[in-house]
C-alpha cells in the first residue's frame, strides 16, 4: 500500500526513476537525497515551493538555511538584475568595487572580522581557514567536534555522523565517507561538544600537534553553546596558540546579524561564512585576523601557474587562495541587498519573533496530544527533538526517538510542510504571522493523523 508521501508525489517518484539512470542516487548533493525519493521542485515563491505534482508546501529547508529573506525577495532581485544590466552576465575577472563595500559590512558586523576573502561555497571557505591555520602554525593536525558539518571534503568528513556513544567514552575518530585517505582519519581529533571538561582535557594532550579547532558554535545551527563552554574554548585555543575557527556558514546573520559571535561574545580567529551572504547564490567567505589573512596576499607578482625557468626552486612564500568566481558581483549584489534588508531592525526582529511564536505553537500541541517532544534551537533556526531529556550535543540527538520524528516529517510532508526528514527547521521573513498560523494548523493535522 502507498503512503500518504508517495500518493502525493507520483511524478516526483517517475522523476527520480528517470533521474537515477543518469545522476548517482538522482541527485547531485548526498544530502538533497532521502529514502524512498526526494519531491521534485518546479518553483518557489515567499515562503512556499511548488512540486511537479502541483502540491504547494510552506518551505522550512529554504535550501539548508540560506535563503533567509525567503524565496525570490524583490529586492534581491531588483540587486541582481541591476548588477547584470550594468556589468554584463559574467565574472569581471578583475577586482571591483563591490568586493570592496560588502567586505567592509562583514568587517563592521562581525567582531572577529578584521580582514575578508571570498570563495563560492562555505566548504571552499573552511578549507581555506583550516589551510590558514596549518600555514600559521606550521603543525599539521586539526580538531573538530562530533557532529559539526563544515563541508563535503577529506579533511573534515570525519565524525560527522556519529554513531551512539556510552556517556563518558570519548567522541570517536570515524570517516564518513568511502575514498577518504587514512592521513585524515589519523590527523583529526573528535571533540564533545558542550563538555568543557573533556575537551580540556583533549587539548592539553594534543595541543603541540593541533593548528586548528574548528566547530559551528551553534551545533548544527539549533544546539546553543552553554555559556561558559565558547568562552572556555577561546581561553584554552589562546592559552595553546591553536588557531579558533568559527563555522558560520549556517549560524551567520541568523543566531543574530553577527552571527553566533555577536550573541556570544566570543571572538574567534577566522570565521568562515556561506550561505544567507550569497542571497540564494553560491558563496563563501573566510574572515579574521589580517595578520593570519594577509598570509595568502602575494608579495611579489609570480604566478604559479606559469613556469618561471629563470628563478631557482624556493618556498613558497605566500599561501595560495584562487578562484574563477571568487567575489562573483551577481553573487556580491545579491549578498549584499540581503544583508542591507536584515539590517532594518524590525525585519531581524519579526524574523525572531515569528521563530518562536512557531516553537511555541508547536510545542503547545505536543503537550495537548500529550508527546514527549520540544523544539531545541537559536535565532531563526530550529529543530524538533522527541525527549523529555535535555538536548546538548549529537548524543543527546542520537538518545531522542528518531524513528517517531521520521514518521512526522513525512507526516509533515504531505500536509504541505516542506522539512528534510530529521533535519532542522530555517524560518525566513517571508514567513509572517498568516503563514505560521497556516503553518501550525497543517502541523496540528499531520500531528492528529499520527498519533491515531
Ligand atoms: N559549514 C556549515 C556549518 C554548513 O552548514 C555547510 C553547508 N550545509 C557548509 C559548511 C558547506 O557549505 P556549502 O554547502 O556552501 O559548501
Amino acid at each position: 500500500m502507498r503512503t500518504a508521501y508517495e500518493e502525493k508525489t507520483v511524478n516526483s517518484f517517475q522523476y527520480h526513476e528517470e533521474a537515477k539512470k543518469v545522476i548517482p542516487g538522482g541527485v547531485n548533493a548526498n544530502i538533497k537525497f532521502f529514502a524512498p525519493y526526494p519531491i521534485t521542485m518546479k518553483s518557489a515563491a515567499g515562503a512556499y515551493l511548488y512540486d511537479i505534482d502541483e502540491n504547494r508546501y510552506i518551505d522550512y529547508n529554504l535550501c539548508y538555511g540560506a535563503l533567509v529573506l525567503g524565496h525570490g525577495h524583490q529586492k534581491v532581485i531588483q540587486a541582481v538584475e541591476k548588477q547584470l544590466s550594468e556589468m554584463g552576465t559574467m565574472v569581471l575577472g578583475t577586482p571591483h568595487q563591490l568586493e570592496l563595500t560588502i567586505a567592509r559590512e562583514l568587517v563592521d558586523l562581525y567582531p572577529g572580522i578584521e580582514s575578508v576573502r571570498f570563495t563560492n561555497s562555505g566548504l571552499e571557505a573552511t578549507l581555506l581557514a583550516i589551510r590558514l591555520a596549518f600555514a600559521w602554525t606550521g603543525r599539521k593536525k586539526i580538531a573538530k567536534f562530533e557532529g559539526h558539518y563544515h563541508g563535503g571534503y577529506d579533511q573534515v568528513l570525519i565524525s560527522v555522523q556519529p554513531t551512539l556513544r556510552d556517556q563518558g567514552e570519548l567522541p570517536r575518530v570515524q570517516s564518513d565517507s568511502l575514498g577518504l585517505p587514512d592521513y585524515y582519519v589519523e590527523n583529526t581529533i573528535v571533540l564533545p561538544f558542550n563538555d568543557l571538561e573533556q575537551t580540556e582535557a583533549i587539548l592539553r594532550k594534543h595541543h603541540q600537534e593541533l593548528a586548528a579547532v574548528i566547530l559551528e558554535p551553534v551545533q548544527a545551527g539549533y544546539i546553543p553553546p552553554e555559556p561558559a563552554f565558547l568562552k572556555g574554548l577561546r581561553e584554552l585555543t589562546e592559552h595553546y596558540g591553536i588557531v579558533l575557527i568559527f563555522d558560520e556558514v549556517k549560524t551567520g546573520f541568523r543566531i543574530s546579524l553577527a552571527g553566533a559571535q555577536g550573541k556570544y561574545g566570543v571572538k574567534p580567529d577566522l570565521t568562515a561564512l556561506g550561505k544567507v551572504l550569497g542571497g540564494g547564490f553560491p558563496v563563501g567567505a573566510v574572515g579574521g585576523k589580517k595578520e593570519i589573512l594577509s598570509l595568502c596576499a602575494s608579495k611579489d607578482d609570480k604566478n604559479i601557474l606559469v613556469a618561471d625557468h629563470d628563478s631557482s626552486p624556493s618556498q613558497p612564500n605566500t599561501l595560495f587562495h584562487s578562484g574563477t568566481y571568487n567575489g562573483h558581483p551577481t553573487v556580491l549584489a545579491a549578498g549584499l541587498a540581503t544583508i542591507q534588508e536584515l539590517k532594518n531592525p524590525s525585519t531581524f526582529q519579526k524574523l525572531e519573533s515569528h521563530t518562536i511564536q512557531l516553537r511555541k505553537g508547536v510545542e503547545e500541541i505536543f503537550q495537548h496530544y500529550g508527546i514527549e517532544g520540544t523544539t531545541v534551537g537559536d535565532g531563526s533556526i530550529f529543530n524538533i527533538v522527541l525527549t523529555k531529556n535535555e538536548v546538548r550535543n549529537i548524543q543527546d540527538v542520537l538518545r531522542s526517538d528518531l524513528s517517531l520524528r521520521k514518521q512526522l516529517d513525512y507526516l509533515l510532508l504531505s500536509e504541505g510542510i516542506y522539512v528534510k526528514p530529521l533535519n532542522r527547521f530555517s524560518v525566513s521573513t517571508a514567513h509572517d504571522l498568516s503563514v505560521i498560523h497556516e503553518t501550525l494548523n497543517l502541523f496540528e493535522q499531520g500531528v492528529k493523523k499520527w498519533i491515531r
